[in-house]
């Protein structure tokens, strides 16, 4: 028995975690902390070792034997690096690099032998898999000691005993038992940190085993089984066990607390987060598992333990085993023939073939069994070969094999006493247009599984997530607090700008491009477009190539884009509208998946009133919020100031200025004694105005500003009630572009006349935007010299706030609101402001 007055406590550190050095350290840091009790930690092997052995073995066993070095020479220099980046001592460093040399000669030698006898047995495979785990505990054990803290590496062969079987060993739990109480209490008892590679035992006659796939977990469990553990926590690359894996489905939900029956289940239907054996040593135990965020170690995680919470729902989880096929026996001779389902189970045992799940239809025509794809033809083999005498006789009519099927299976304790359960859950797919190929319902009542195609199964576990209101359970969506996904939607020059800016920003949270989107369709990077790939995307755009021509570009609508995007799982995601366009179907599609949007779009706010009142009401129903500093005066402060005063308590009653750099440009211009046609050429080639000058001219653009304006303060009206004062003379407004470019002089005239007009009472001439809460108006105004809005220069903007505080004096917010560089500046505020704080 452990000593009573200490209690035990075991982590596990899993692979996917651990990535790099920065993740080593961080696991170094997170078993330093100070606790109460003793600690025993077990570790994966680092990220992809595991995978890479698997592939090197079987380079050495079929591939070109020089692979098997360059291949290496890549496992080698992750486990050189972690180690000289962890070890501050000289002579520790390199001690523990000859170890790792001689470690990977060892391998050498192992893999050329492979290559030569071109032979590799399961024996053989598992001494060269188990080598990233060993490797991995010898750097942790040297990076632990390095920080002062007294830990000691144990082989795993001395403590996990197992029946042998490789590849895929079970322990002996009752020798297991014995000989990790032996070996770890007196370490225990000495205040040392043993550490034990996860995934690796030994088989009876003391070759090295491994435990199976995310055997670790298994490793964490059994040492906690025979140390009474208080508490096993397993450290992963997840906030915790999930409702269902969050790369498939955005709205996946930490689950606090899931009884271990449940958790059991959920593991052995596929959830990769858990190995399908690793609870078995804790049946009857009272040791609960918490599987921890390595990210966070502030965050609880998720309890499996043996309590029962969370009863209001039913279904607690879902998960999704691709790479199936379902084998079909069929046959009137099975009708009321006993024994036929227990007969094709033990061939299919006898051939180690694992059954996910056997289904038998009520008229006993027929029997299905969900395999795993790669298995289907021995499958097959296994049981025409064991009815054989009924096949012959034609009683059986055949067995049949269906390719590229998934299952999908709920799981929830609280399923056995609801009703109507698998009735919602057949509803729910069918309403998605998912067929159910088979369906089985466990014996235990825990879950119910269907057998899918492959190619639904993203849409079926949506739908039953959906279904079962997964998505409220309790502690919340993927909390990662120091990311935030951006997808630029218009990649025109102030998406460009803001690519271009999005590398240098030095805030705790870094904005991540996770996609761009243009008119032709879409980029996309669920972990984020490099810097400098966003930098060879912007360049090519620029030079006027569509998106959906580039390497790993796709054509689709934004909203097709925004759909398809939606489907996986983003951390903290915004749409950034940057277009000119008619977003709001894309809009509305960001909101449902859960995004936040900043728009610098205008239309969108200047559509008909309903359809933004819709837009603002999804929002809210989602949680959502649309930030827009940028619709109004570009980059200034504009929409913020408005907040504040409104926050403070003050209300401002009308808002006017000069909101079009445009206009603003060519009146200075004009002001000044310039003629009409020659400004707004300069400001043409200065790209100060759109494409067809007459868009600004015409006083639109302006009225989409005072229309989004107004509406905050409450005015009910639409884009038509605006009154407009345009620029472009009734004549010049349907003539082509060309025509009314080369007709420009033609108002040189009018336009001196109205300037010597204002001059002559000492005015100048401004384009203004009034909005109150009752009206709005924009348009040509001579305004007194004194006015602030007389003051302005080139492109410069000018919002006024006359509001309650404000009535003598208004609040005035003056400064460049043109041009791509602080449009987009403005835009990575809004961004800012959405990061979690
Ligand atoms: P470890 O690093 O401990 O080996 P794994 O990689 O085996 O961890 O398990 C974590 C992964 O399991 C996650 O990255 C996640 O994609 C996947 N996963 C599948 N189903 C779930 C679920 N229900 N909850 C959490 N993660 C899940
Ligand atoms: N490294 C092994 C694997 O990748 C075991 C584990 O991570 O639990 O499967
Ligand atoms: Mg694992």
């Amino acid at each position: 028995m452990p000593p009573r007055q200490h209690s035990v406590e075991l982590f596990k550190f899993g692979g996917a975690s651990l990535a790099d050095v920065a993740a080593v350290k961080h696991a170094i840091d997170i078993i330093v902390a100070p606790r109460r009790t003793r600690l025993v930690t077990v570790v994966s092997a680092l990220a992809g070792v595991t995978d890479s052995l698997l592939s090197l073995a079987n380079v050495a066993l079929v591939g070109d034997p020089r692979d098997v070095d360059t291949q290496m020479a890549a496992v080698q220099r992750l486990h050189r690096d972690v180690a000289s980046a962890i070890v501050s001592g000289v002579r520790a460093r390199k001690a523990l690099l000859t170890d790792i040399e001689s470690a990977f000669a060892d391998l050498r030698t192992l893999l050329h032998g492979v290559s030569s006898l071109r032979e590799l047995t399961p024996r053989t495979r598992d001494f060269i898999v188990a080598r990233g785990e060993q490797l991995s505990a010898r750097l942790l054990v040297a990076g632990l000691q390095s920080r002062g803290v007294t830990a000691e590496y144990v082989d795993a062969a001395e403590l996990i005993l197992t029946d042998g079987n490789f590849g895929g060993a079970f322990p002996d739990l009752a020798a297991t038992d014995r000989a990790v109480r032996a070996r770890l209490l007196p370490m225990l008892r000495r205040k040392i940190i043993p550490v034990v590679p996860g995934f690796v035992g030994a088989s009876p006659d003391g070759a090295v085993v491994t435990l199976g796939r995310g055997g670790s977990d298994l490793t964490a469990t059994v040492i906690g089984r025979a140390l009474r553990a208080e508490r096993i926590t397993l450290w992963k690359d997840v906030p915790g066990l999930m409702t269902t894996d969050p790369r498939l489905v955005p709205t996946a939900r930490i689950i606090p607390q899931l009884n271990v029956r449940e958790a059991a289940e959920l593991a052995y239907y596929g959830a990769k987060v858990l190995q399908p054996r690793a609870l078995i040593p804790l049946a009857r135990m009272r040791i609960p598992v918490f599987v921890r965020p390595f990210a966070d170690p502030t965050a609880v995680g998720t309890e499996v333990s043996m309590r029962r919470t969370l009863t209001r729902y039913p279904v607690k989880a879902l998960s999704v085993i691709r790479g199936q096929a379902l084998v079909t026996v069929t046959g009137n001779g099975m009708l009321g023939v006993p024994g036929i389902s227990a007969r094709t189970f033990a061939a299919l045992h006898a051939a180690e073939i694992n059954v996910a799940m056997i289904s038998q239809a009520s008229s006993e025509h027929s029997i299905c069994l969900c395999v795993p794809a790669v298995r289907a033809t021995e499958a097959r083999v296994a049981l025409e070969t064991a009815f054989s005498i009924e096949l012959s006789r034609r009683e059986l009519e055949g067995v049949d094999v269906q390719l590229g099927m998934a299952m999908l299976a709920v799981v929830g304790l609280g399923m056995a006493g609801t009703p109507g359960i698998a009735a919602r859950m057949f509803r729910a797919l069918s309403e998605h247009g998912v067929n159910i190929v088979a369906i089985a319902q466990g014996s235990s009542e825990l879950n119910i599984s269907v057998v899918i195609s492959a190619g639904d199964a993203e849409t079926a576990a949506r739908a039953v997530h959906d279904e079962f209101q997964m998505d409220k359970i309790g502690g919340g969506g993927i909390r990662q607090t120091d990311r935030l996904d951006v997808i630029v939607l218009g990649f025109g020059l102030i998406g460009r700008e803001l690519v271009r800016m999005l590398p240098r920003v030095k805030t705790r949270v870094r904005p991540n491009i996770v996609a761009l989107i243009d008119r032709s369709g879409y980029v996309f990077a669920p972990q984020g477009i490099p810097a400098r790939q966003l930098a060879v995307l912007a360049d090519k755009k620029a030079s006027g190539r569509p998106l959906a021509e580039f390497e790993g570009g796709q054509a689709a609508t934004a909203n097709e884009a925004l759909a398809h995007i939606a489907k996986h799982a983003l951390v903290h995601p915004v749409v950034t509208d940057l277009t000119a366009n008619d977003t709001l179907p894309a809009l509305r599609t960001a909101l449902h998946a859960g995004m936040d949007v900043v728009l610098a779009n205008k239309r969108p706010l200047s559509a008909p009133l309903h359809e933004v009142e819709a837009l603002q009401a999804l929002a809210q129903k989602h949680g959502r919020r649309i930030l827009h500093e940028t619709t109004v005066g570009a980059g200034l402060p504009v929409m913020d100031s408005y907040a504040k005063l409104v926050e403070t308590g003050d209300k401002v009653l009308r808002i006017e200025g000069c909101t079009s750099g445009t206009l603003g440009f060519l009146l200075t211009g004009i002001g000044r004694g310039e003629p009409f046609s020659v400004t707004l050429r300069k400001a043409m080639s200065l790209g100060f105005t759109e494409p067809d000058p007459r868009d600004d001219l015409s006083g639109m653009d302006v009225a989409r500003k005072a229309l989004i304006l107004a509406r905050l303060l409450g005015f009910k009206g639409e884009l038509s009630d605006v009154a407009v004062e345009s620029l472009v003379p009734l004549a010049y407004r349907k003539l082509p572009l060309a025509t009314f470019l080369a007709r420009l002089d033609q108002q040189d005239a009018a336009w001196a006349e109205r300037q010597a007009a204002a001059q002559k009472q000492e005015r100048v001439l401004r384009y203004v935007l009034l909005a109150t809460a009752r009206r709005v108006q924009v348009g040509l105004r001579a305004v007194p010299l004194s006015h602030p809005l007389a003051g302005l220069r080139g492109t410069d903007n000018q919002i006024v706030f006359t509001t309650k505080r404000y009535s003598e004096h208004p609040l005035v917010i003056t400064g460049p609101g043109a041009g791509p560089a602080v449009t987009a500046a403005g835009v990575l505020n809004d961004l800012l402001q959405l990061a979690p704080k």
